[in-house]
């Protein structure tokens, strides 16, 4: 059930967004690819994404680094350079000063696996798709390693089992790691920010419907329209860079709390 909003005192999307979330007493923030696009890391799908010239499965999958390990590593090194130099945006800080200001009521969640949301100050992100610095064993004997300044870890062998290395991000057909997922169940969020998703990798993308189905307020950010636009409560047309700051200056003010507790 889509929770409505009272028409007279409706005044625009984003305090209509603030309203709603600012009731939540568990929100979960979850960002996809474009929460990071405006610091200048290319989404997957998006306009200019890498999927645009190359195929998903051919380079974030074990079939495709299992053919061409040298290509897959090539893309992940270039990624990994690319968030190097990358800045987090006055979004992805916003959220950080949300986080500090709502003290153990929201959390922060992402299938991204840069690192621009700790760089901005976010804390205890729960990483849905892996870390694009970690280097690890292709053979799964265990070795793993913080793979951040030069990627030289990319170019050897495994030093406990001499395999192949591969990165640390979670592919296409690969399980999520549990831990994060119990993270976002023991959370049980009541309601949802999500910022810059495409909702079309599973299993992140059931989580949207499912809180709606629940009542639970969702809101997202999204510059274009995603499968889930039409079930939101509120979809917020712009980027992150835009909304985020807007919105979490709405969310971080008495006056819309008081609102919210007024307003049913
Ligand atoms: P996606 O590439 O499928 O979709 C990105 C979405 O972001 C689109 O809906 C697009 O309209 C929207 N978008 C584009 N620019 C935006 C902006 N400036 N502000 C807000 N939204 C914007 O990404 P996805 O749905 O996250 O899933 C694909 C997978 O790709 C992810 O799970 C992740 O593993 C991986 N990925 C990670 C990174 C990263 O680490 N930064 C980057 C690209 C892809
Ligand atoms: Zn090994």
């Amino acid at each position: 059930m889509t929770i409505h909003c009272h028409p007279e005192l409706e005044r625009s999307p984003i305090q209509t967004a603030a309203r709603l979330l600012a009731d939540a007493k568990r929100l979960l923030v979850l960002g996809g690819a474009g929460l990071s696009a405006d610091a200048g890391v290319p989404t997957f799908r998006g306009e200019g994404g890498y999927w645009r010239s190359v195929r998903s499965e051919d380079l974030a999958s074990r079939d495709g680094f299992d053919k061409a390990p040298e290509m897959v590593w090539d893309w992940y090194r270039e990624r990994r350079l690319t968030v190097a130099n990358a800045q987090p945006h006055a979004g992805q800080r916003a959220l950080s000063l949300l986080q500090r200001h709502t003290q153990g009521t929201i959390l922060v969640a992402t299938t991204n696996e840069d690192d621009l949301l700790e760089r901005a100050g976010v804390t205890d992100v729960v990483h849905l798709h892996g870390d694009l610095f970690t280097t690890r064993c292709a053979a799964d004997c265990g070795w793993a390693a913080r793979d951040d300044q030069d990627n030289a870890l990319s170019l050897a062998s495994c030093p406990a089992c001499g395999a192949k290395v591969r990165p640390g991000s979670i592919w296409f057909g690969e399980p999520l790691p549990r831990e994060a997922l119990d993270r976002i169940a023991a959370f049980d969020p009541d309601g949802l920010l999500l910022v810059g998703s495409s909702c079309l990798v599973k299993p992140v993308s059931d989580l949207p419907l499912d809180l709606v189905n629940h009542g639970c307020p969702v809101v997202e950010i999204n510059p274009e329209a995603t499968p889930i636009s039409d079930y939101v409560a509120v979809s917020l047309r712009g980027t992150a860079k835009q909304m985020l700051p807007a919105l979490v200056d709405l969310l971080t003010s008495c006056t819309v709390r008081d609102q919210a507790r007024r307003i049913t």
